[in-house]
């Protein structure tokens, strides 16, 4: 699925079994529910704290809220999610191509993600 799919899945959804778009403030209201949802789930899966007996940890899913309600907020206030992307990858790419790379603090592997780790070692290997 494009994002310009998701876009117009979600505002069919909304327009046939949402009946209308909650107001802006409302969505903000519930995208920050959401985020706050999915740091519930890294806390107890990647951090320190433990989850309770029984607690339901479903990070994709929580995710999938996320980007829910962060493409109604698109949808209501007339953002392109394709083109605001492509925009947003291009300023970081001329902002940051150097920064990451030059960030000592980026070489420990322990830092990286498992792929990551995993190219990291193999390159280890051939040097
Ligand atoms: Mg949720």
């Amino acid at each position: 699925m494009t994002l310009e799919e998701l876009q117009k899945t979600v505002d069919q959804w909304v327009k046939k079994y949402g009946v209308r778009y909650f107001d802006e403030l409302t969505n903000m209201a519930l995208l920050t529910e959401e985020v706050g949802e999915v740091a519930r789930i890294m806390a107890r899966t990647y951090g320190e704290q433990s989850a309770k007996e029984n607690e339901k940890l479903d990070l994709v899913d929580e995710l999938a809220d996320v980007l829910w309600v962060l493409t109604c907020i698109a949808n209501q206030t007339g953002v392109d999610l394709t083109e605001a992307v492509k925009n947003n990858i291009a300023k970081k790419t001329q902002r940051d191509s150097q920064r990451h790379l030059e960030n000592p603090k980026l070489s420990s592997p322990s830092r990286l993600c498992g792929d990551c780790a995993a190219d990291a070692s193999a390159t280890d290997v051939k040097q």
